[in-house]
């Protein structure tokens, strides 16, 4: 397993298969495309499957073992399962994050394929408000849900992004996540860096702090120190990574772009290594360079820790989790 500078081994990686996305997110840093009826062929500018294979070969050479894919909206290709079946044969943790809105048809065949677990980003469980976040329908996602729990991929991971208009639907996610078998939730933290509206931000320490009075259990995982907390049967699992040390100290992955470029940090997109087009040698020394090249960015680039002002001492809306039924 290949480590960088700073002790950090690379046991994970983050494939983004498209930029391309059917949904318009009000937070999310790339375009939507608007609706997709169905499943496209992969662009030009896209990885082909022989090409995602070949990086998992190297990736799996040097101790990796596990691979996520994402976009865009990787269920836009209409080969995801062909990816996902080449994934596996080398890498068997095979995992995939998503807008949901495709999934209902796709789930099995995708498990078929050899995929394990899915993601699936609902910020809310109000259809009215779903739609004024993600410029999409609730209710095929939910549908979604359903069959990927079915067809047994699981977990599946709600993604709740957490910025200031979405905490009051927090506890009712948690409700939802601790009602149904097989769901857990996992509350990132919205990335200003991505488009800005540093106003948006919340101080995850006071949503970490909420957490931890309403809990029953709390454990830390090695990938980020992340906190994962048990509130009313629901794990909830907290990514945050702005302005976080110690997530960027535990940091064991690495992502691909759509291109195929190699990227050693989710922040930072001046470091990117083309992959496209290099031979077998030349690209095991592409992904040693990215891996042993990494630097902490909160901690190594970003030496001073400016809070983000807007949120300190702003009023925090999250109400107390005691009334089931509330
Ligand atoms: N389209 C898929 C989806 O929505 O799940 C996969 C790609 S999306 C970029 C991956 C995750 O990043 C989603 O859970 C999304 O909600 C989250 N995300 C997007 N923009 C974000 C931002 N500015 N801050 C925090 N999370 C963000
Ligand atoms: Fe971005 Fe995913 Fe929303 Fe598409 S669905 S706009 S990729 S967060």
């Amino acid at each position: 397993m290949l480590a960088d500078a700073f002790g950090r081994e690379v046991t994970d990686i983050r494939i983004s298969v498209t930029k391309r996305c059917n949904f318009g997110c009000i937070y999310c840093h790339d375009e939507g495309l608007g609706p997709v009826a169905r499943p496209r062929a992969a662009h030009e500018d896209e990885m082909t499957p022989t090409e995602v294979e070949r990086l998992v070969v190297v990736a799996r050479e040097l101790g990796i073992r596990s691979v996520k894919f994402t976009g865009g909206e990787p269920l836009v290709r209409s080969d995801l399962e062909e990816i996902i079946d080449r994934t596996v044969r080398q890498i068997p943790d095979v995992s995939l994050t998503t807008n949901g809105s495709m999934l209902e048809k796709r789930a099995e065949a995708l498990r078929d394929a050899g995929l394990k677990r899915v993601n699936v980003s609902v910020d809310t469980t109000d259809p009215e408000e779903f739609r004024s976040i993600r410029k999409g329908s609730l209710a095929p996602v939910l549908r979604g849900i359903r069959e990927a729990l079915r067809v047994g991929l699981k977990p599946v991971k709600l993604n709740t992004v957490v910025f200031r208009r979405n905490l009051p639907n927090i506890p009712r996610m948690i409700d939802f996540v601790g009602s149904s078998d097989g769901l857990k939730l996992q509350l990132i933290q919205f990335m200003p860096e991505l488009i800005d509206h540093r106003s948006w931000v919340v101080d995850m320490q006071e949503v970490k702090d909420w957490l931890e009075q309403n809990s029953s259990h709390v454990y830390v995982r090695e990938m980020h120190h992340r906190h994962v907390y048990v509130v009313r049967g629901a794990e909830v699992e907290v990514v945050d990574p702005v302005y976080n040390r110690e997530f960027c100290s535990n940091c064991h992955r690495i992502r691909v772009t759509h291109r195929g470029e190699l990227k050693g940090c989710l922040n930072r997109n001046d470091d990117l290594v083309p992959t496209r087009g290099l031979d077998d040698d030349a690209l095991r020394g592409a992904f040693r360079t990215v891996i042993t090249t990494r630097v902490p960015f909160y901690g190594g680039f970003v030496r001073e820790f400016p809070a983000p002002s807007s949120a300190r001492g702003a009023p925090f809306e999250l109400p107390m989790v005691q009334d089931p039924s509330s």
